[in-house]
């Protein structure tokens, strides 16, 4: 093969799956991960250790669902396939067998809203797949009605797959998910963990749109998650961006932003109520 294309997308496809492994989320030559690119997207080749795995041997796919050169895809390429043409959003996909996902997975049960991070993977719950054998277009369709409106989801006796925008992004979900499924087990080990309700859950989801972004990545009119302490440093105690303190404009639209999200808070204190009842919201 001449000098492959996208040469330095495979070696990040690469180093994620060694990652993987490192991080305790998957183990020997289970799962896989794809990454787009214009027009189809690369995913690794069946089978081969990642320790012995070169770029080389990173497959190229199209949207027409054939790959190019000498080396098989992934055996779960329809999985890939099928979220890159449904979810438009995606950039990378990671599959493991990480031990939580899977032990959770063989009970066939999804991951309730025990805890707040659940939130990361879209709604109210992670779902679990409908079985179907590996490989198959069944399963990649049982996978596609569980990741509706998520970006996480178990499958079946088998273990989980998530997306996200990027390989990076895409690694950290498997492994907050697997977290959030290690987290649920030992609590269910000590008795019924209580369920977050709709209400709260709904409250969470709408934070969770901005969390983790510093103000000065908020877009026009959007709120920070969590209302932060008074500055000290600045007049005024606003949260000026690196960036706006050298331009005094944004600085002005920065410190009406977080005004605004001050007098937002203050006329609407944070409901903080967790359901006393334990009971599992709807999907
Ligand atoms: P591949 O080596 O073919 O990607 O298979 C691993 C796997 O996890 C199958 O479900
Ligand atoms: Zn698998």
């Amino acid at each position: 093969m001449a000098r492959p294309q996208h040469l330095s997308l495979r070696k990040a496809i690469i180093a994620a799956c060694l990652k993987m492994n490192d991080l305790g989320i998957n183990q020997g030559t289970s799962g896989n991960i794809s990454a787009r690119i214009e027009g189809g997207f690369l995913i690794t080749p069946s089978g081969i250790p990642y320790e012995k795995m070169k770029p080389e041997q990173i497959v190229e796919m199209d949207l027409g669902g054939g790959y190019f050169g000498d080396f098989l895809p992934s055996s779960e390429w329809r999985m890939h396939y099928d979220i890159y043409l449904n979810k438009p959003e995606a950039g990378a996909v990671v599959h493991t067998h990480a031990i939580y996902c899977t032990a959770l997975s063989c009970l066939h049960e999804r991951i309730p809203a025990f805890h707040y991070m659940i939130g990361v993977a879209g709604g109210t719950n992670i779902r679990c797949a409908d079985y179907a054998t590996f490989g198959t277009q069944e399963l990649s369709g049982n996978m596609l009605k569980a990741l509706q409106n998520r970006s996480a989801c178990l499958l079946a006796n088998h273990g989980m797959i998530c997306f996200a925008k990027d390989l990076d992004k895409s690694l950290w979900l498997a492994g907050e998910v697997e977290t959030l499924a290690q987290q649920y087990w030992v609590a269910r080990q000590m008795g019924k963990p209580a369920i977050l309700n709709k209400r709260e859950m709904t409250n969470i989801l709408a934070r969770f749109k901005s969390y983790g972004k510093q103000a000065k990545d908020l877009a026009e009119g959007e709120a920070l998650a969590v209302e932060p302490p008074p500055r000290r440093d600045t007049p005024g105690g606003a949260q000026p961006s690196a960036k706006a303190k050298t331009d005094d404009k944004k600085q002005g639209r920065r410190t009406k932003k977080v005004a605004l999200v001050r007098e937002r808070a203050a006329r609407k204190p944070v409901e903080r109520k967790v359901a006393k009842k334990s009971k599992e919201p709807s999907a």
